[in-house]
C-alpha cells in the first residue's frame, strides 16, 4: 500500500515538475502570439490543383506579368495524401469530410462514415459553436460536395436539394460566390431553396450591387450567379470574381472573436477534366488573387492570421515536360480566348448545319484556339474527332479508344485541347480524378502542423485542433 502511495506522489511531482518545464518553455518562446495560436483561419481548396496545376499556373501567371503565385511562396509547404476510406482516387464528397472533419470516408458521402449511420462534425461547425463567424466562398454551385463538406451532411453528394436545405440551417455568417444548383427537389413540388433560406432568417443578394452593399449579420447568401461562377476566363466584366467575393467575407466576418473562412477554386477541377489548360491556368491564378485578400487581413494583423491553400485531390492525371520555358508556354496558351466548353456550342452548330467539312472547320479552330500550322498526324487526329464530332451523339460507337481520346466529352473539342496541350507541354492522361498527392502551403500561427508528409484527414484534424 505504501509503496502504491509513494508511487502516486512521484507521479503528481513528475507532472508538476513537466508542466513548470513546459510553462517555461512557452514562455520562452521567441515568436511572439505563437502560442496562442490563430484567431482568423483562412482555408482555401484548389479543387483537382495537384502540383503540376501549380507549376503551370505559376509558370503561365510570371510569363504573362502578373508574377509569381503568392500561394506557392508561403513559408510552411508539405505534401497531402488524398485517398479515401478503401480506394486510392477520391471524390470531392469524401476528401471534403477530411478536411473538414478530419475522418475518412467513402466517394459520394458527404460528413457520414462510410456505413451512412455516424454524422461528423466539422471545423466550420465547431468554430461557430466557439463563437466565431463562419464563411463559405466557392467558384462552384454553393451545394456542391466541397462547399457541402463545411456545412452539410448527407449519404449522397446527388441529393443537391437536401443539402441546399441544410445550408440556411447552419447558423454560419456568409456564403458568396456559386449560387444554389437544383432549386426545386426532383418531384418538383417543393419550394425554392432561395425562398427557404429567407424564410429561415437568411440574407438572399443577388445582384452586384446588393452584394456589395451587404453589412455583417448570420446567414449572408450572396450569389450573383444562377450556379457555378464562371470560368476565369469567361468572366464578363461587372461579374464578381472570386477575389471578390473573398474580400467581402473578410469584411462581413471581421470581429474580435475570430473567423474561419473557406474559400473554393471549383472550376480548376472542371477545366482539369476537360483538359482545358489555358482555362485551368487563369482559374488558379484567380484562386491565388483571393488568397492575396487573406494574406493582405494578415499584414494587418500579424501573429494572429493562419492562411492554408490545398486541393482535394488532382483531376486529369496532369504532368509537364521536363524542359518548359514560361514564354513559349504562354504564348501556346494565351491564344485560347474563352474556355473549351464554349467551342462544344460551335461544334453543336457545325454538326446541326450538317454540311461543314474538316477543310471549312479549321478556321474556326485556329480563332479559337490559336492552333494554326497542324503537323500531318496533328490533322489526322483532329480529323477523326470532327468526323466522330459530326455524327449525332446516340450514333457513336463510344468504344475503349473512343473513351480513352474523348472520354464523355465533344470529340473535336478534345483533341483541339489535347493537342494544344502537348505543344505547350502539358499531357494530360485522363478525364477523371487521380490518386497523386497534392500540395499544401500555409504561413501564420500554426502553419508548422502543414509542413513535411501529412494526409488529408491530418489537416481537417490540425485545423480543428488550431481553433481557439
Ligand atoms: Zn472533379
Amino acid at each position: 500500500m505504501k509503496g502504491g502511495v509513494l508511487l502516486a506522489r512521484l507521479l503528481r511531482f513528475l507532472k508538476a515538475a513537466a508542466l513548470v518545464a513546459l510553462l517555461a518553455l512557452s514562455i520562452a518562446s521567441p515568436v511572439a502570439g505563437a502560442s496562442e495560436g490563430p484567431r482568423y483561419i483562412f482555408l482555401f481548396i484548389g479543387d483537382g490543383m495537384g502540383e503540376a496545376q501549380v507549376k503551370a499556373a505559376d509558370l503561365y501567371s510570371r510569363a504573362s506579368g502578373r508574377g509569381e503565385l503568392a500561394f506557392a511562396a508561403l513559408p510552411a509547404r508539405g505534401r497531402v495524401t488524398t485517398g479515401t476510406a478503401k480506394g486510392a482516387v477520391t471524390d470531392s464528397a469524401a476528401a471534403g469530410t477530411a478536411l473538414a472533419s478530419g475522418h475518412k470516408t467513402e466517394n459520394g458521402i458527404l460528413n457520414m462514415d462510410p456505413s451512412k449511420t455516424k454524422r461528423f462534425v466539422t471545423v466550420a461547425m465547431l468554430a461557430r459553436d466557439r463563437g466565431m463567424r463562419v464563411g463559405i466562398v466557392t467558384s462552384s454551385f454553393m451545394n456542391d460536395s466541397t462547399p457541402a463538406a463545411f456545412y452539410a451532411w448527407s449519404p449522397s453528394r446527388t441529393e443537391l436539394y437536401e443539402i441546399g436545405k441544410q445550408l440556411a440551417d447552419s447558423g454560419f455568417d456568409y456564403f458568396g460566390g456559386g449560387g444554389l444548383s437544383r432549386r426545386r427537389d426532383r418531384k418538383g413540388d417543393g419550394k425554392d431553396l432561395y425562398e427557404i433560406a429567407a424564410a429561415q432568417g437568411c440574407k438572399v443578394l443577388r445582384t452586384a450591387a446588393e452584394i456589395l452593399a451587404a453589412r455583417p449579420g448570420e446567414g449572408i447568401l450572396a450569389s450573383g450567379s444562377a450556379g457555378a461562377l464562371h470560368y476565369e476566363i469567361d468572366r464578363p466584366e461587372g461579374v464578381l470574381s472570386l477575389a471578390e467575393y473573398t474580400r467581402l467575407g473578410i469584411s462581413l466576418l471581421d470581429n474580435p472573436n475570430g473567423f474561419f473562412l473557406v474559400v473554393e477554386g471549383g472550376k480548376i477541377d472542371w477545366a482539369c477534366h476537360r483538359s482545358d489548360t489555358a482555362a485551368m491556368v487563369r482559374d488558379v491564378a484567380a484562386l491565388d488573387d483571393a488568397v492575396k485578400e487573406a494574406l493582405a487581413f494578415a499584414r494587418d494583423r500579424p501573429g494572429e492570421t493562419l492562411v492554408v491553400v490545398t486541393a482535394d485531390h488532382e483531376t486529369g492525371g496532369m504532368s509537364l515536360d521536363g524542359e518548359i520555358e514560361g514564354s513559349a508556354f504562354h504564348a501556346v496558351f494565351s491564344r485560347q480566348r474563352r474556355s473549351n466548353e464554349s467551342f462544344d456550342a460551335e461544334v453543336a452548330e457545325m454538326r446541326k448545319g450538317g454540311r461543314g467539312s474538316f477543310k471549312s472547320m479549321l478556321p474556326a479552330l485556329a480563332g479559337f484556339f490559336g492552333l494554326g500550322n497542324l503537323s500531318g498526324e496533328e490533322k489526322e487526329e483532329l480529323e477523326a474527332a470532327f468526323a466522330q464530332s459530326m455524327k449525332p451523339v446516340v450514333r457513336r460507337t463510344r468504344d475503349k479508344d473512343y473513351n480513352r481520346r474523348y472520354g464523355p466529352y465533344e470529340p473535336l473539342t478534345m483533341a483541339a485541347s489535347r493537342i494544344l496541350a502537348r505543344r505547350g507541354g502539358v499531357n494530360w492522361t485522363s478525364f477523371g480524378h487521380s490518386g497523386a498527392a497534392v500540395p499544401v502551403y500555409a504561413v501564420g500561427p500554426g502553419s508548422e502542423y502543414f509542413s513535411g508528409e501529412n494526409d488529408n484527414t491530418g489537416i481537417g484534424r490540425a485545423l480543428i485542433h488550431l481553433l481557439p
